[in-house]
């Protein structure tokens, strides 16, 4: 068996993407693991009842499994992105399987919706064939995609083994009285009057309270374990709790449900997960999760070694909040398209933005995996992600996003009519010849930008002013002879005249030297555009810090909407397509709104990092 480090092949930088993978606190616990065989004698299928579909026929328990567990209650953000990448890229690496698990325990707040969106966003960043083992293992057929409510009936078992074995109990008293003797950091719990019941009448109860014979809230049932524990979750933890309500998968079945510190384990256990790994907040209930697996060891209930949990520090982004909540607040108070709106933080956000699959990975790899918590990583190294994996592959394409016509007052005399067209064309990528050429055209009048023409240029402007030449890229020198005003003195049309045979690939190309070269579209074959232009949503860099109002820092003006005009090669371009647009950075065809017959273009972000100050 080769080790992966063997394997690692010598960087040929291509893509930046394709670099050696840095190691990380995770790697090497999984590799001591794998040499020292770990999880190689582990034998499974024990008696999970209705446990996953294929839990028993998994053939190589040497594996490692990881899993990526969202709860489908929300869309998926850039914090989980990093979570996803981690865990898939990690079963990628040691010819494991990571699992697609939704935490579907709590029956309020999931929807099909969510669990739609977090499918296709896993299958988006490339990680769906991770979802099923190598072609022709049993359960290849499988994909790895569970839900964790298939397992209520183990783990409604699990607590019934735990309350005969003496380990949980019965506690009719109210929320408030649970809280008061929970005691904090500095008071230890004090016991629930309730706490010393026999086994017999702790089940009995507990089978009242599933078979529904108590309201919502009347009772709980609680781990047994130390209420003096300096660990407060250590103290007697809930369990199960009574909840009338309809489970998006369940139906009514149930009419108690299992906290998640009580289900996440289990279902750990029962996908033979061997690292489970989370974020840093769920440290503090690590020895919880430990003592629910080793109780359901003991009884027989699940085979050992248990599944292990290793918590990892959050991402944090710069300018960005994750909080489902928030965001969700967003998205209801119309302060944001939707979900996908391009300036959302949600997966689905960043893909109608433009991100790619590419630059994500290379962002949460590079951003680190530490055990410490809290890290801020600024949102620039996710554009520089973008910038590096895009650069080297996306099509180039000239764009004129604030047009003002430029009229060739010569065009005629040196071409015989206003209506010659000369045919033009660029590389549609300069390193990649195979790419093609993209074919314009350069007539009489053209649109340039705005802000290329100056009637008084200030120091060091080498564009188009009075008596200066310039090139326009990939066609003629030409030189400036004005422009013409409206009644209010703003420019109408620039004027300019060509300088014959210095068209760009011709021999006379060098003859006339020029300090400015500029981006135009003809316009007789350009095409209108709308380019949306976004900037950060909110102003602030941690914008709910100190419980600060998010909302009372959003950026007013991070969309702006322009008529631009667009060389014609943009007219064949597909919804997603990703391109440079020279000057002016990457650009996205937006994935809903552009057609042949409505160009919509989404600028993702600028060819150089502009966040700074
Ligand atoms: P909630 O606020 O609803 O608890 P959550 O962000 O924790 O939301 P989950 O659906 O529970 O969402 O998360 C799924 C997985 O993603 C968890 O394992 C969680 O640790 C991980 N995760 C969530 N946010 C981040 C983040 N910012 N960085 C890294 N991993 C994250
Ligand atoms: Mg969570």
């Amino acid at each position: 068996m080769s080790s992966p480090k063997e394997s690692a092949k010598p960087a040929k930088a291509v893509n930046p993407a394709d670099a050696p993978k840095p190691s990380n606190f995770l790697r090497h616990i999984i590799e001591s693991d794998l040499e020292n065989g770990t999880y190689a004698g582990r034998q499974w299928g024990g008696s999970p009842g209705n446990g996953p579909h294929h839990a028993a026929g998994i053939p190589d328990p040497a594996k490692i499994r990881t899993r990526f567990p969202p709860e489908p209650n929300g869309y998926l953000h850039i914090g989980h992105a990093k979570s996803i990448w981690l865990n898939f890229s990690l079963a990628e690496q040691y010819a494991g399987v990571c699992h697609l698990r939704f935490d579907d325990t709590n029956p309020e707040k999931e929807e099909q919706e969510y669990v739609d969106s977090i499918r296709e966003t896993v299958a988006w960043l490339g990680y769906d064939t991770l979802l099923a083992d190598q072609p022709g293992a049993p359960g290849a057929e499988q994909p790895h995609e569970y839900f964790a409510s298939n397992y209520f009936d183990f783990m409604y078992q699990a607590a019934e083994y735990l309350t005969e074995a003496g380990h949980a109990y019965v506690d009719e008293q109210t929320p408030e009285q649970m809280r008061a003797t929970r005691g904090d950091f500095g008071t230890p719990g004090t016991n629930s009057p309730f706490r010393d019941r026999s086994p017999d009448e702790n089940l009995r109860l507990l089978r009242e309270m599933r078979d529904g014979k108590h309201p919502d809230g009347a009772m709980v049932l609680r781990a047994k374990i130390d209420m003096a524990s300096p660990n407060i979750n250590m103290r007697d933890p809930t369990i199960y709790r009574i909840r009338r309500a309809t489970h998006h998968n369940t139906g009514d079945k149930w009419c108690i449900y299992p906290m998640y510190t009580f289900a996440h384990p289990i279902e750990d256990a029962l996908e033979q997960i061997t690292h489970s790994i989370c974020t840093l907040e769920f440290e503090d209930q690590r020895p919880f999760y430990d003592w629910v697996l080793e109780r359901l060891c003991e009884g027989g209930l699940l085979n050992t070694p248990p599944p292990r949990q290793y918590e990892f520090g959050r991402l944090n982004v710069g300018h960005v909040i994750t909080s489902k909540r928030k965001l969700r607040q967003l998205v209801e108070e119309n302060r944001v398209s939707g979900w996908d709106d391009p300036r959302m933080p949600t997966l689905a956000g960043l893909r109608r933005r433009g991100y790619t699959p590419e630059a994500l990975k290379l962002f949460a790899e590079r951003s680190g995996v530490t055990k410490s918590g809290n890290a801020w990583t600024d949102y620039a190294a996710l554009d520089a992600a973008l910038r590096e994996t895009l650069d080297p592959v996306a099509a180039r394409a000239m764009a004129v996003l604030d047009p003002v016509k430029l009229v060739i007052e010569n065009w005629a005399e040196v071409f015989g009519s206003t209506e010659h067209l000369e045919a033009c064309e660029a590389p549609a990528h300069p390193h990649h010849p195979e790419m093609g050429q993209r074919k314009f055209t350069l007539g009489h009048e053209i649109w340039i930008e705005r802000t290329d023409y100056e009637e008084t240029p200030p120091k060091g402007f080498f564009r188009l002013f009075p008596g200066n030449k310039v090139r326009l890229k990939y066609g003629y020198v030409i030189e400036c002879s004005g422009a013409t005003k409206d009644a209010a003195g703003n420019i109408q049309n620039v004027l300019a005249r060509l300088i014959p045979d210095t068209k760009s690939g011709t021999s006379g190309a060098d003859s006339v030297k020029v300090k400015g070269v500029i981006t135009w579209v003809g316009a007789s074959d350009g095409r209108p555009a709308e380019v949306r232009l976004y900037d950060r949503l909110f102003t602030e860099e941690q914008p709910d810090a100190g419980g600060r109002d998010f909302l009372t820092v959003l950026n007013p003006s991070s969309l702006s909407v322009v008529n631009a005009i667009v060389e014609p090669s943009l007219a064949q371009a597909a919804p997603e397509g990703h391109y440079q647009f020279e000057r002016h950075g990457f650009f996205v065809a937006d994935r809903h709104d552009h057609g042949p017959d409505r160009l919509v273009f989404n600028r993702i972000t600028g060819l150089k990092d502009s966040w700074g100050k």
